[in-house]
C-alpha cells in the first residue's frame, strides 16, 4: 500500500498529517515520531512511530494526577502533601 499527500510547511515550521493517514497507521495525537533523513537513499525522509504517549504517573502510588515533577520523577498531590507533612513532623 502506498499513501502520499502534499502539505505546505506553515509559519511555525509544522506539517499537518492527514487524519486518514493517522488512522491507517494507528498513530494518535500525543504519539512520539522520529524523522530520519537519508542522503544516500536519494535524500529520502522517513517518519517512524517512536513511542506511544504514556501519561506520567506518580512514582509512589501510580496516580496520574501529577502536580510536580522533580528530577524526572512525577509526584501526585496526595503524595506531595504526605511527604511535606512527614518533613514538618521530623523537622519540628
Ligand atoms: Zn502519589
Amino acid at each position: 500500500m502506498t499513501f502520499s499527500f502534499s502539505h505546505k510547511i506553515d509559519a511555525l515550521n509544522r506539517v499537518l498529517l492527514p487524519k486518514e493517514l493517522l488512522a491507517m497507521l494507528g498513530w494518535e495525537r500525543g504519539d512520539t515520531l522520529s524523522l530520519r533523513y537519508d542522503e544516500e537513499a536519494g535524500a529520502r525522509v522517513s517518519l517512524y512511530l517512536l513511542a506511544k504517549y504514556t501519561e506520567p504517573t506518580c512514582f509512589n502510588c501510580a496516580s496520574v494526577d501529577i502536580v510536580i515533577t522533580v528530577d524526572s520523577k512525577a509526584v501526585c498531590g496526595d503524595c506531595l502533601k504526605e511527604t511535606l507533612e512527614k518533613l514538618q513532623v521530623s523537622a519540628g
